[in-house]
């Protein structure tokens, strides 16, 4: 009998990671390390992605995932952010001999701008670390988690977050709120550097090579989180990436204008895009948008709360 194999050696655990949104994603000029310097606020919405991981004597890697989401594009190579995530934790443990079988199961859009490859990483390193019961501090996983992605750390801590740098230093903030998004995904995704790419070619064309420094936070966005003002927080919405997104993509700006008529407090792009966002005050407000953009044509939309908990164990068998 071979050793060889993807059959669990050892107990299977299943952890789920949320989606991010930005409530506010304000970008500096490109800086010398290649990097583009962020304030952002994130908000962990409820729209979920589950990674199951047992040791096995192999390595293996299975997708899953809600129809609407298109696994074609989801590599399932060592390149899979989830997988490199795992890696990355057992070499921190001096364990890269063992093999894990992970199943990712996907209902975040792909390249949405929503951080899904970066949930599943943090959803990785969670469900390895409690299969193997590897016990890694916070801290460790925390470095790690930046290591591979600027929205990793976010995915671990979800609620709502302050973040800095490249969006890796991540500060929890305070919100009242319980807030509801109308999530309207876009049949082809976005790729997040071309995006990059177009807002350093549209400060350029102006002349311009953009901020020196990340901007500044309005006073008024956290204010509203305190206060769970959600017309507050309509005004107070704002992201540097859509401009560039929009140009690259006109279509999505039929989509925002659709979104701004089918009602809620106010319409943004989600990150780097395509996902489009509205910001709504209730669960009936949102359904309402939900059926309006439905019934101009739009098939993938969904109402979703926010902020929702960071990654957590939902099974260990
Ligand atoms: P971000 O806003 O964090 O840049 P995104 O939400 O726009 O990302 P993701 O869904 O995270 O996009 O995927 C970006 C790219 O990463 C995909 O096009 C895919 O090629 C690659 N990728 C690697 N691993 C994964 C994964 N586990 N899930 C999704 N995409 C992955």
């Amino acid at each position: 009998m071979s050793l060889l194999t993807d059959e669990p050696l050892g107990p299977q655990v299943t952890v789920r990671a949320p989606a991010k949104i930005n409530l506010f994603l304000g970008v500096a000029a490109l800086a010398s390390d290649g990097f583009h310097p962020l304030t952002t606020v994130y908000q962990a919405v409820g729209l979920y992605d589950d990674v199951t991981v047992s040791e096995a004597g192999e390595w293996s890697l299975r997708l899953l995932g809600d129809p609407r989401v298109d696994l074609d594009a989801v590599p399932t190579d060592d390149s899979n952010i989830a997988l490199r995530a795992a890696r990355a934790l057992l070499a921190h443990h001096g364990m890269e001999h063992r093999a894990l079988a992970m199943t990712i199961h996907k209902s975040i859009p792909v390249a949405g701008g929503m951080a899904g490859g970066s949930a599943d990483a943090a959803a990785a390193l969670v469900a390895t670390d409690r299969a193997l019961d590897l016990q890694t501090p916070d801290e460790d996983l925390l470095r790690i988690a930046a290591s591979l992605g600027s929205d990793v750390p976010f995915a671990l801590f979800g609620g709502t977050a302050l973040g800095r740098g490249h969006g890796e230093e991540v500060e929890p903030l305070e919100d009242a709120g319980g807030w509801w998004w109308v999530v309207v995904e876009s049949d082809l995704g976005l790729s997040t550097p071309t995006v990059y790419r177009a807002f350093d070619d549209l400060h350029a064309q102006a002349g311009t090579s953009g901020p020196a420094d990340a901007p500044a936070l309005p006073a008024s966005l956290l204010e509203a989180l305190v206060n769970a003002d959600v017309d507050t927080l309509a005004a107070a919405l704002h992201n540097d990436l859509q401009a560039p997104a929009l140009h690259l993509r006109a279509d999505l700006g039929r989509t925002v204008e659709q979104a701004e008529a089918a009602g809620g407090r106010a319409a943004l792009l989600s990150g780097s895009g395509p996902t489009v966002l509205v910001l709504c005050a209730s669960r009936d407000e949102a359904d309402g948008v939900r059926e309006r953009l439905v019934e101009a044509g739009h098939e993938r939309v969904t109402a979703v709360p926010a902020p929702v908990a960071g990654v957590h164990v939902v099974e260990h068998a």
